[in-house]
């Protein structure tokens, strides 16, 4: 059985294994591989919210993190960041306050 994938809140990565966070709120303790966010840690135990995350992946030039997993063949971060503010403005349509800012992407 395939099992669906998971797009990264953060950085826009379309393939995490799990929901980053459950809908009890829990978070999947998985490690992005593209912005190394690792969703129950970072922010539950850093308190690093994923605006100020994504900015300073944005600053440090969005490198692919994971050591063990290799970037996507023509991996383009610019491209997957253009996912999340599709998706921000998907769920705006829907009526739901979105759950993505990228206003510090300008
Ligand atoms: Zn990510």
């Amino acid at each position: 059985m395939k099992s669906p994938t998971h797009m990264c809140p953060v950085c826009g990565y379309p393939s995490l294994k799990e929901t980053p966070r459950s809908s009890e709120g829990g978070g999947s303790y998985e490690i992005c591989p593209s912005c190394h966010f690792e969703f129950g840690v970072t922010d539950d135990d850093k308190g690093v919210d994923y605006n100020a995350y994504r900015e300073e992946w944005i600053t440090k030039g969005m490198p692919w993190s994971s050591t063990t997993r290799k970037e996507p063949k023509n991996w383009v971060p610019g491209s997957q960041l253009a996912n999340l503010a599709l998706r921000a403005t998907l769920s705006r349509v829907k009526g739901r306050p979105p759950r993505i800012m990228l206003d510090a992407v300008a």
